[in-house]
Order: structure tokens, then sequence, then C-alpha cells
């Protein structure tokens, strides 16, 4: 019985206290409170930023002007493709060119420059490419007074999404690429469980606006997705095209 009064003046105290204007007061000014919509938890890590297009602190320098030593050919042998004055330039008929290091999600950055003199049409004037994982391309292409089909000329996901405008300097001009990609997921059984995604930014302009990969590249036929690692190298294509690069460097996200 004792109990039961204690109980009952607990209750009474706690209704008063809870509903008395002083709370009450106190209570809406904390909901105006700024501090309440305040996150301190997690602190992102400090990354130094490059000066212009100089890689930021915490990037994979994938060519510093120096040497093809982080590239190889598909088969494992020595990059041949040229270097010379801080650039390399593909060797027509040696093959691709693959990173050593395999890569998932990451922001990439990419100098390239198309070739003077200007030499053929359409497709085979400056026809190179950047695959990410190996598989997805954004095309490398003059595309500067030079009509192809729109899906394939450069910063097109190649056969699958036409750029938003064309952003192309001229042929000779050193032009840049900052790619931003979601590598796909699989099941374990090889089902999609999410497609990949691609953002391009080509010379400042963004021309591929987080577009769904359809699949694996294809020059003829319907993309498909295959399961491949979750990390697979980069990969810069020779399609017989005197293409030079420089200032590559590439964050894993
Ligand atoms: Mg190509």
């Amino acid at each position: 019985m004792k109990e039961k009064i204690v109980m009952t003046r607990a209750i009474i105290l706690f209704a008063l206290t809870f509903s008395s204007p002083a709370f009450l007061i106190m209570e809406a000014q904390s909901q105006n409170d700024p501090k309440l919509t305040e996150v301190w938890q997690p602190v992102p890590r400090v990354v130094t930023p490059g000066t212009g297009t100089a890689p930021p602190s915490d990037a994979i320098v994938l060519f510093d002007g120096k040497d093809l030593s982080r590239w190889q050919h598909m088969d494992g042998g020595p990059a041949k493709w040229d270097v010379s004055d801080g650039a390399f330039t593909v060797v027509k008929g040696t093959g691709d060119l693959r990173t050593r290091q395999a890569f998932g999600d990451c922001q990439l950055h990419l100098e390239f420059r198309t070739p003077l003199p200007v030499q053929g049409e359409g497709q085979d004037r400056g026809n190179s490419g950047v695959f990410l994982q190996g598989r997805y391309e954004v095309q490398i292409l003059d595309s500067y007074n030079n009509r192809t089909y729109s899906n394939g000329q450069a910063a097109s996901i190649y056969k699958q999404h036409i750029p938003l405008v064309n952003a192309s300097r001229k042929p000779g001009e050193w032009q840049t690429y900052d790619v931003f990609f979601q590598a796909p997921r699989f099941s374990d059984s090889g089902n999609v469980l999410k497609p990949a995604y691609i953002t391009v930014i080509h010379n400042g302009v963004l021309v591929q606006d987080h577009v769904e990969v359809i699949g694996a590249t294809v020059f003829i036929g319907q993309p498909r997705y295959q399961k491949h690692n979750p990390r697979e190298p980069l990969v810069l294509q020779d399609h017989g095209n005197p293409v030079s690069f420089r200032n590559i460097w590439l964050r894993e996200l």
C-alpha cells in the first residue's frame, strides 16, 4: 500500500515536472538548438590537394612522366609504348597496356592528346580508349570536326552512352578526363547485384552524369555483364593511332 502511494506521488511529480511552463520553455529552446543537428563523427581524413591537375596526396600515380613501370602488355610483358617528353604514346601494333595493379571503385585523372598532323576519319582518327576494369570503355577519339556515330565519339561510353556535349579540344592539344567509377557488384552465382556507374568530366565539362553501364564494351552486338574480380586492371587501347598520355593518377574509393 505504501509502495503504491510512493509510486503515485512519483508519477504526479513526473507529470508536473514535464508539463511545467519552465520545462516546456526549455524543451522548445532545445528544439531550436542548432547543435542538435551537428554531426562530429567520423572525421574525414586529410588529403592534400595537388596544384591544378597534379595528383592529390592519396593518389596512386600511374604515370609521372618518367617510365611505364606501373604498366604492362596484356600478356604480362613489359610495356613497349614510347616514352618521351614527359608523355607516352601508343606504338601501333604492340597491343593494349594494362596497369600492374587492379582497381575497383575509383576516381581517375588522365590526360591525352590526339595526333597532329591529322590522319584518317571517323573512328580511324586519334582512336584509343580507357577501359575501366579492362572492360568498360570511355572512348578516346579526335572528335574535333570529325563526325562519327554519336555513341562512339570522344567521351562516349562506347556504344552505350552518348556524351552530353562535345567538349573536345583540337588535335595536338592536351585534354583531360576525370572519371568517377563505381564498379559492378556480382553475386556468387554471377548475377548482377548492382551495375557499374560512370561519371566523366571532359576538359572540365560534365559529359557523362552517373550513367548506368549496360555491360562490358563490345564492338558488335549487345553488351552483357560477365562476373569478374572486384578489382581489375585499368587498360589503355592500342587502336593503331599514336595517341599520347600524361599525368595519370587514380584514387581508390
Ligand atoms: Mg577506342
